[in-house]
C-alpha cells in the first residue's frame, strides 16, 4: 500500500476512534463483517445468481450469496431477497425498474422533511424519468401527515407511493400507507434504509407482508457493511432480480455481499436484539436531556435511532450548517437537516443526530447524557477545552472493536 494511503487510512482510524461519530446513517461494523469485506472474494466476478452463474468455479460464491439470502430471510420475514444491490440507492432503482415505466408517477415525502433524494428528486434518475409528487409532515407536530398524503395520492394518482425516510424520528404507519395506495392501485415502497436494524429486531413494526417492497442500505442500523438489500413477495421475485442484473448492475459485490452475510449473521443473536434496544433508549435519552436544557427536539421525542433538532427557537442565529461545523470543530459529527416547515432550505434550520455507531462502542444511557451536555455546551459557547477532554474520556472508556 502506497505511504500515501496507509496514512490516510490511519487518519481516518484515527477520526473514529478519537471522535463521537453521530451521523444517522453511520455504524461501526464488527471484525467479522469487515474481515468478510476485506476477504479473497474480491478477486471474483460473480455474475448471475446462486446456481445461476456465467462463470464456472462459483459453487463457493454461490454458498456465500445463498447464506446472505437465508439470514436476510430469518431477519425480515421475507419472501424473496435480493442481496446485490450495491447500495440501497440502486435497491430503489432496482424496483422502479421492475415495476414503473418511464413518465409513470411517484409520490413521496418531500426531501425537506426528511425524504430521501431517490424519491423522485429531479436531481435523481428516479425524478428524470417519473413525475413526482411531494407529501409533507405536519411543522407542528413534526410527523408525516397522512392525510396530505392521502388527498394528494387521491389527486395525483400516482403508480408509486413510497415511505421510509432519511431524517426522520418516528415510527412510521405503514398501514395508513400502504391504505392510501390500494385506493388508488398503485405499489407501496418501504425504504427502511435506517429502519432495516430496528426492525429485524422487532424495536419497530414492518413492512414486510404489507408493501410490496422493502429496500435498504446494509450499513445503517443493520450494521453489515457497505450495499443494499430488496424484500418482496415472491410473485415480484423474477422482475426484482432482472432489475437488478442485468437490468442496473453487473457482477455482484461479492465481498460486501458477503459483509452483508456476517452482519446478518449476527443480526440474528440476541445480543442484536439487546443492542437495537439501547439504540433507542440511547436516542430518547439524548433527546430528553436535550429538551431539559431548552433546545427544540421535532416532534418531542424519537422511537427511533435519529433525535431531529429545530434550532430556530433555541439558537436562532445558528444555522444547521453552522450547528454541524461548531460540533466538527469540536469532535462530534452530525450532520445538518432540513425540519418540517423549513424556512432556510439551504442552510437548513436542524441537525440529524444518530446513536447507532456509539452504541455499537459501549455508550449507554449515562454516556448519552454526557453527550447531550456536550452537544449543548458546544453550541452555546466557543470554549472547547473541557469538552474535548471529556470527549477523549468517554472514548477511552468506550473503545472500539479491535
Ligand atoms: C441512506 C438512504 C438510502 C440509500 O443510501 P445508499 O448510500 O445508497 O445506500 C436510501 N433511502 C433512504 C431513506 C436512506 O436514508
Amino acid at each position: 500500500m502506497s505511504e500515501d494511503l496507509a496514512d490516510a487510512l490511519d487518519a481516518e482510524e484515527t477520526t473514529q476512534r478519537n471522535g463521537l461519530l453521530m451521523i444517522a446513517s453511520e455504524n461501526h461494523v464488527s471484525p467479522a463483517v469487515m474481515a468478510a469485506q476485506g476477504s479473497v472474494l474480491t478477486n471474483r466476478n460473480a455474475l448471475g445468481y446462486p446456481d445461476d452463474r456465467l462463470y464456472p468455479a462459483s459453487q463457493d460464491i454461490d454458498t456465500v450469496e445463498q447464506l446472505a439470502i437465508d439470514y436476510a430471510k430469518e431477519l425480515w420475514g421475507a419472501d424473496h431477497v435480493n442481496v446485490q444491490p450495491h447500495s440501497g440507492s440502486l435497491a430503489n432503482l432496482a424496483v422502479y425498474l421492475a415495476v414503473l415505466e418511464p413518465n409513470d408517477r411517484i409520490l413521496a415525502l418531500d426531501p425537506i422533511d426528511g425524504g430521501h433524494i431517490t424519491h423522485g428528486d429531479t436531481r435523481h434518475i428516479s425524478g428524470k424519468q417519473h413525475e413526482t409528487e411531494f407529501y409533507h409532515a405536519n411543522p407542528e407536530t413534526g410527523r408525516v401527515d397522512y392525510d396530505d398524503l392521502q388527498t394528494r395520492a387521491e389527486e395525483f394518482d400516482p403508480d408509486l407511493i413510497i415511505s421510509g425516510y432519511s431524517a426522520y424520528p418516528r415510527e412510521v404507519n405503514w398501514e395508513r400507507v400502504q391504505a392510501a395506495a390500494d385506493a388508488v392501485d398503485a405499489y407501496h415502497l418501504a425504504d427502511i434504509a435506517h429502519l432495516s436494524g430496528l426492525i429485524a429486531a422487532d424495536q419497530l413494526a414492518s413492512p414486510v407482508g404489507i408493501a410490496d417492497f422493502a429496500t435498504g442500505s446494509t450499513y445503517k442500523t443493520i450494521r453489515a457493511g457497505r450495499g443494499g438489500v430488496i424484500l418482496c413477495d415472491e410473485m415480484y421475485a423474477d422482475a426484482i432480480d432482472a432489475a437488478v442484473f442485468p437490468g442496473s448492475q453487473g457482477g455482484a459485490a461479492m465481498p460486501m455481499i458477503a459483509g452483508k452475510a456476517a452482519g446478518f449473521a449476527e443480526a440474528l443473536t440476541p445480543e442484536f436484539d439487546s443492542y437495537a434496544e439501547q439504540l433507542v433508549t440511547n436516542a430518547r435519552t439524548l433527546a430528553q436531556t436535550l429538551a431539559e436544557r431548552g433546545i427544540h427536539v421535532v416532534s418531542g421525542g424519537t422511537d427511533t435511532h435519529i433525535v431531529l433538532i429545530d434550532l430556530r427557537q433555541s439558537h436562532p442565529d445558528l444555522t444547521g450548517s453552522e450547528a454541524e461545523a461548531k460540533l466538527e470543530a469540536a469532535g462530534i459529527y452530525v450532520t445538518k437537516a432540513t425540519v418540517p416547515g423549513e424556512t432556510r432550505p439551504n442552510e437548513a434550520s436542524g441537525i440529524r443526530i444518530g446513536t447507532p455507531a456509539l452504541t455499537s462502542r459501549g455508550f449507554e444511557e449515562e454516556e448519552m447524557k454526557k453527550v447531550a451536555e456536550l452537544i449543548n455546551h458546544v453550541l452555546n459557547d466557543d470554549d472547547l477545552e473541557n469538552v474535548q477532554t471529556e470527549i477523549a474520556v468517554l472514548c477511552e472508556e468506550n473503545p472500539l472493536d479491535e
